[in-house]
């Protein structure tokens, strides 16, 4: 649980206009904040720095150095991004809020200021405290749902001939939808290799219902749209039936941009440029994937995190100048290259910080490699023709010893390393005090439990029923997983899912679920009662190259109908193969599965996952419900998101529905299920048959 917010937290309010920051002083104060002011952007770095408040208020009109600058500016000073900083932005205006957020902005809030909202979001911030990144995160993502409304939608009717295309042709590729309203014309349009391909793909939708899916290179006549030659991704199917079925419906996406800079940006979002060592980010990943490994090894491993920081680095930079001081990171980087062999990984994780993993057949052995590197850095470089020499405090982690996974790994060797540093020593293992051993007992003994827990038949699965909003009945449900450990009663999957990740243990652990769930499916259907199970697959399952055999078999056994079983997969599939995934997902639907995307919200990649992943179900994040009722951006996206849906044949669940008001919002707005607390709490499998049968609609 997150800690109370301590009530004289310091905010520091920094606006322009006096009357502004006297009413918020006025307000706030009251309310037990201890308050300072500052006038400008100059004068809030300054207050900053000297007096470190617990969150800043933010006004984006400022004269000089204006919100946006003074964010960036803080957020320079303050690598954590842990100070939380609310601006007050003027209208309620995306390009200003996408504006904030870009400059480091943990929330925002919109003058004229509406106080109860301001209190509310004033203590949110506070007691998310190191949590921001997160929320931040959050609404970065729904600032880009909101650009999924630019999606655009097209049509082809079978009996006319006619093509049409929604607005977004014109917006996004600067073709008016006039230009193109048939085969024909849009053929003429198209890079001369992609014209069979177009005719092919329209060939077989017509004449035998094939999806359309197609990736095309269109001319535009507008000078307006750079590159001319638009890179198009284009979906579409027939209507189920009748005079549905005379008709194309799909989807398209200017994609050009994304795939002219997609590997670009994989790259440098996860490596230095100066010295093409691997970035924190990919670091961790690389840990975390040697620890996965070093489990299911016969002979134990022990793994070496080492941080290594330069002492005053900042001199070099005065000395010898900047150029010359890169040139030596570079170098550094090389040697650490060097002698950091053997599955090894080198990262730079900050400006002058470095940080190594060692595979080593003994704790001994790793620290004497490490060691062996510590002492290779003393050794001096040569720079423009100079000697240079370094300094460097270093720290250590060792797993498992120290950590069960790489943050906590990397952040037990960089306490390490400030103790080593606060000593003069050049480098310190990480030790254990009390507490944190106390913990690390706690949390072998939870894995040494949860290896067993399958064993020991302590998984058990709850079943959390959807209703349907058109004839408000009980459709389906999700079955959620839970332990009971033998001490410490049931454990939330939260606590322990992740741990079966790191472990390994999710595949067998996941199997059990298939099997038990596609057991209970039947046993409903043997009662009258085919409700639709939904199963939820951890990205992990995916790399398994017998999940698709075993889902298959687990529905055989069972004698379910394969239509009845949904697995629910997230959005992070997206990061691993994606053509194997898509794959995969073919196969299990061309079988008859059910496939729903669940916590659907959007990141990087999500349009595209959207348009190439072959679905049934959008289950959108219980994130964008929970202020629905109050939050005229949560509705836009949820609108945007049931209407693609309904354009790609989509059904769209809305999770974590808790109060009739979010209910009635959502069947407004088009979403055809509803799942959460309103409807009933996940249950065992005899309470949900009552459910079922007996459900009236709430209202
Ligand atoms: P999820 O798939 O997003 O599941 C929905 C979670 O939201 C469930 O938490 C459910 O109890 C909770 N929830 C449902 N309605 C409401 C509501 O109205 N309000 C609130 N506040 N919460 C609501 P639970 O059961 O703790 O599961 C947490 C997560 O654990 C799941 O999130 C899922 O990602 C994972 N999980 C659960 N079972 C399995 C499993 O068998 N396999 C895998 N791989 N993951 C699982
Ligand atoms: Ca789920
Ligand atoms: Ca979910």
């Amino acid at each position: 649980m997150l800690a109370a917010p301590s009530k004289n937290a310091h905010l520091l309010i920094v606006d322009d206009d006096h009357p502004t920051r006297m009413l918020l002083r006025g307000v706030l104060g009251r309310q037990g904040y201890q308050i300072s002011e500052a006038a400008n952007g100059l004068e809030a770095l300054q207050r900053i720095a000297e007096q470190r408040p617990d969150l800043v208020l933010l006004d984006v009109m400022m004269p000089e150095l204006d919100g946006y600058g003074t964010c960036a500016r803080i957020r320079e000073q303050d690598a954590d991004d842990n100070l939380p900083i609310i601006m007050l932005t003027g209208a309620e205006d995306i390009a200003a809020i996408d504006l904030a957020f870009n400059a480091g902005a943990t929330d925002f809030i919109t003058k004229p200021i509406n106080w109860p909202l301001l209190t509310q979001r004033v203590r949110y911030a506070l007691r998310t405290g190191a949590l921001n990144r997160q929320v931040r995160e959050n609404r970065m993502r729904e600032a880009s749902v909101r650009r999924i409304a630019g999606l655009g939608f097209w049509g082809w009717d079978l009996s006319t001939g006619e093509l049409q295309w929604s607005q977004e042709l014109l917006t996004l590729t600067g073709i008016a939808p006039a230009a193109v309203a048939s085969v024909a014309s849009l053929t003429a349009r198209l890079h001369p290799d992609d014209r069979p391909r177009l005719l092919q793909a329209f060939e077989m939708a017509q004449a035998v219902g094939a999806r359309i899916e197609l990736e095309l290179r269109l001319q535009t006549d507008s000078p307006a749209i750079q590159p001319a030659e638009r890179i198009v991704h284009l979906i579409g199917e027939r209507g189920q039936q009748g005079q549905e079925a005379e008709r194309v419906y799909g989807a398209f996406q200017d994609v050009t941009a994304s795939r002219q800079t997609a590997a670009l940006v994989d790259f440098l979002a996860l490596h230095d440029e100066l010295t093409g060592l691997g970035n924190r980010r990919l670091f961790l990943q690389q840990v975390n994937r040697a620890l996965q490994q070093a489990h299911s090894n016969a002979t134990p491993v022990t793994a070496l995190v080492g941080c290594i920081d330069l002492v005053r680095f900042k001199r070099f930079n005065d000395s010898m100048g900047n150029s010359n001081a890169d040139k030596l990171l570079t170098l550094l980087a090389q040697r650490l290259r060097v002698y950091a062999t053997g599955g090894s990984e080198v990262a730079r994780i900050g400006g002058d910080e470095f940080a190594v993993l060692l595979l080593a057949p003994s704790e001994a052995d790793a620290e004497a490699r490490f060691q062996h590197l510590v002492d290779a850095l003393a050794l001096p470089f040569k720079v423009d023709a100079h000697e240079v020499f370094i300094t460097c405090s270093a720290g250590v982690a060792l797993h498992p010893q120290h950590g069960s996974n790489a943050e906590q790994l990397l952040q037990q060797a960089q306490e390490a390393q400030r103790l080593a540093r606060s000593q003069g020593r050049s480098w310190m293992t990480a030790s254990l005090d009390a507490e944190d051993a106390g913990r690390m007992r706690a949390a072998l003994e939870l894995e040494r439990a949860l290896r067993r827990a399958l064993d020991n038949d302590q998984f058990f699965l709850v079943y959390q029923p959807q209703m349907d909003l058109t004839h408000g009945k009980i459709v389906g449900v999700e079955a959620l997983l839970r332990w009971r450990h033998p001490v410490h009663g049931v454990v939330p999957p939260v606590r322990f899912i992740p741990l079966l990740e790191d472990l390994g243990l999710i595949n067998p652990v996941g199997e059990w679920v298939l099997r038990e769930a596609c057991q209970q499916a039947a046993r409903w259907v043997a009662q009258g009662l085919p409700l639709r199970v939904g199963v939820n697959l951890s990205p992990r399952q995916f790399l398994d190259p017998h999940l698709f055999d075993i889902v298959l078999d687990a529905a055989q056994q069972a004698q379910v109908a394969p239509g009845l079983i949904e697995l629910e997969i997230t959005e992070s599939l997206a990061i691993q193969d994606l053509d194997h995934s898509i794959q995969l997902l073919r196969r299990f639907r061309d079988a008859g599965f059910k496939v729903a995307v669940d916590d659907f919200g959007i990141g990087y990649s999500s349009l595209e996952y959207l348009l190439r992943f072959p679905l049934d179900v959008i289950k959108i994040d219980r994130a964008f419900i929970t202020d629905i009722t109050a939050t005229q951006a949560d509705r836009a996206i949820v609108r945007a998101v049931t209407v693609m849906g309904q354009s790609l044949g989509l059904q769209v669940i809305a999770e974590g529905v808790e109060t009739q008001r979010q209910c009635d919002f959502l069947e407004a707005l088009g979403v055809s299920e509803v799942q959460g607390y309103l409807i009933g709490k996940p249950m065992p499998a005899d309470e949900l048959e009552q459910l079922a049968r007996s459900f009236t609609r709430p209202h």
